[in-house]
């Protein structure tokens, strides 16, 4: 017995779970998406994901079949039906089945599916010990192009900075916008601190809206930690006395090293460490029960 998908209103087994070949999101990549993940029986900012989801399709002129709330059920019953009670869990709307021409128009019903599974973070040791990271030639899509606001099936633009950063055997890859400002990681938000002070960059800047960016922001300021949204470069990074990476898979995850400097004392730093204890504290306690 395999894995139950949830494909169009039915929960399927995994090796039935088909998709035609002429569906929008396969050959253009034209859907939405998320990553959510549940903890001890409750799913991590349920209601926040599902905003962002409405938001990018309304953004790509997508109109998703189900309302918020029956997508937030169609989650929790797959999570039910695979006895998940931690787990991660993507959720799909694609334009659907149209013909070989890009012209959303011929697509007259959005395909949804629900995978539930475990997810591989990064190895364990680097959340103590921190990880290294480069930053990649290929920059982050421009705004004006397609924002990166927008959690897209189209991916390729990450997919070419991870490949860069394979190459150079990291694990994640920083990306630059066109004018030289740091964005994001190909999967991944990014903080620094400098003298006590958490930083990050603004989303209009082309980064997406993390659901964990923004839920650190939120920690931070429970605990009296200065936040700024703020355009910054590579030179802050160099010079920084901590960084992170935030995102749903990989949780919080200290970087220790970017382009072979050593940031701060070359392990991770305070602040890191408190809102990582945080972080998983509220894990522990926030969410909606399956
Ligand atoms: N940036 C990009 C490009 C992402 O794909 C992701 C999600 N994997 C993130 C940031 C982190 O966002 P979240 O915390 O909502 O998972």
């Amino acid at each position: 017995m395999g894995l139950k998908i949830y494909l169009d209103g039915k929960l399927v087994n995994e090796d039935e779970a088909r998709i035609s070949v002429f569906d929008h999101g396969l050959l253009y990549g034209d859907g939405v998406f998320e990553g959510i993940r549940a903890y001890n029986g409750r799913v991590f900012k349920l209601d926040e994901h599902l905003h962002r989801l409405y938001d990018s399709a309304r953004a790509i002129m997508l109109k998703i079949p189900l309302d918020k709330k029956e997508t937030k059920k169609a989650v929790l019953m797959t999570l039910r039906a695979n006895g998940l009670s931690n787990a991660y869990i993507r959720l799909v709307v694609t334009r659907g089945k149209g013909d070989l021409g890009l012209d959303p128009k011929k697509c007259p019903k959005p395909t949804v599916f629900i995978i539930t599974h475990k997810i591989t973070l990064y190895p364990r040791e680097l959340y103590y010990k921190g990880m290294e990271v480069i930053t990649v030639p290929t920059i982050r899509n421009l705004v004006s192009a397609i924002d990166p606001q927008i959690k897209s099936l189209n991916y390729l633009n990450n997919i070419l900075a991870k490949i860069e950063a394979n190459l150079a055997g990291m694990q994640e890859a920083i990306m630059l916008n066109k004018d030289g400002y740091v964005v994001e990681c190909t999967g991944d938000n990014i903080f620094i601190v400098r003298d006590g002070v958490l930083f990050t960059p603004p989303t209009w800047l082309g980064v997406l809206s993390g659901i964990t960016r923004n839920t650190v922001l939120e920690l931070a300021i429970k605990l009296k930690i200065k936040t700024k949204e703020e355009v910054f470069t590579r030179y802050a990074l160099y010079t920084a006395d901590e960084c992170f990476l935030t995102g749903t898979a990989a949780e919080i995850i200290p970087v220790v090293k970017i382009d072979d400097r050593v940031i701060g004392e070359g392990m991770p730093g305070k602040i890191t460490l408190r809102l990582m204890k945080e972080f998983r504290v509220l894990t522990k306690k926030e969410g909606i029960p399956i």
